[in-house]
């Protein structure tokens, strides 16, 4: 008899219900929808995949989902385990193989990430459109969205943040973050626990330093306000779109 997924990867109820709050508070998933993961490999969309595959099975919503792993160095990383483990989940996978990590160093890039985050995303969106897929779900939380607002303010002299729940008018194609309330101590636990086939990073580049800095300085403002990454989380509900927008929703 085939294994369920709930039983093979019995997913923590806490990590279920904050899942399912953000999805909700946002108007994340609509009926009919095609979703497509944007999967690195890594803890954070391993997990969302798994949250994604599970909410399917149960939902009176229904929606479809795929994904689609780009493998930056262009054929060096390992995914097999990845594959299986999408395989498991019921998600059918494209993985993409592109140079990136070359044209980078071609290009003696001085920002390497914005240039890496650029071209994914504008892949992403292509196979999403290529699969007839309206949405794209990507696996950021709470700590990436706490550190991107402080980045923005310290180094760039603005307030902007990802939003949980954003359209791109250039594509149509609509970006939701369901780990949005999330920390990420939290889902490295949860990885940890039920043994996801977490791949190990092959970026020659490393984190960018500017994060780096943004995650040391929220270590240290959260000893003197413990609910500083949960209120910088709130405050994006405060954003709006333009008024003919729906609730939750914000246009790029
Ligand atoms: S750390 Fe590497 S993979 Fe991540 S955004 Fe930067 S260049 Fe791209």
């Amino acid at each position: 008899m085939k294994e369920e997924i709930g039983d093979i990867y019995p997913l923590s109820k806490k990590i279920s219900r904050f899942a399912g709050e953000a999805i909700r508070d946002y108007s994340m998933i609509r009926e009919g929808d095609g979703i497509l993961i944007g999967l690195s490999g890594g803890k954070d969309s391993l997990l969302l995949s798994l949250v994604l595959a599970m909410l399917k099975k149960r939902s009176p919503v229904k929606f479809r989902l795929g994904a689609c792993l780009i493998d930056q160095s262009g054929g060096l990383m390992q995914t097999d385990e990845t594959a299986a483990y999408m395989d498991r989940l019921e998600i059918p996978l494209k993985i993409i193989r592109h140079p990136m990590y070359g044209i980078i160093k071609e290009r003696e890039e001085r920002s390497p990430c914005s240039l890496c985050a650029n071209i994914r995303r504008g892949m992403l969106a292509g196979e999403a459109l290529a699969q007839g897929c309206g949405v794209i779900a990507l696996g950021h939380h709470k700590d990436d969205a706490a550190e991107t607002v402080l980045m923005n303010l310290f180094f760039g002299g603005r307030f902007k943040c990802f939003h949980p729940h954003l359209y791109m008018s250039r594509t149509g194609v609509r970006v939701i973050r369901p780990l949005i309330y999330i920390e990420e101590r939290r889902i490295a636990a949860e990885a940890k626990r039920l043994c996801l086939p977490v791949c190990s990073s092959c970026c020659p580049y490393g984190e960018d330093s500017k994060r780096k800095e943004a995650k040391n300085t929220l270590r240290l403002l959260e000893k003197e306000a413990p609910e500083l990454k949960s209120n910088i989380v709130h405050a994006l509900r405060n954003l709006r779109g333009s008024e003919s927008w729906p609730a939750g929703m914000m246009k790029e």
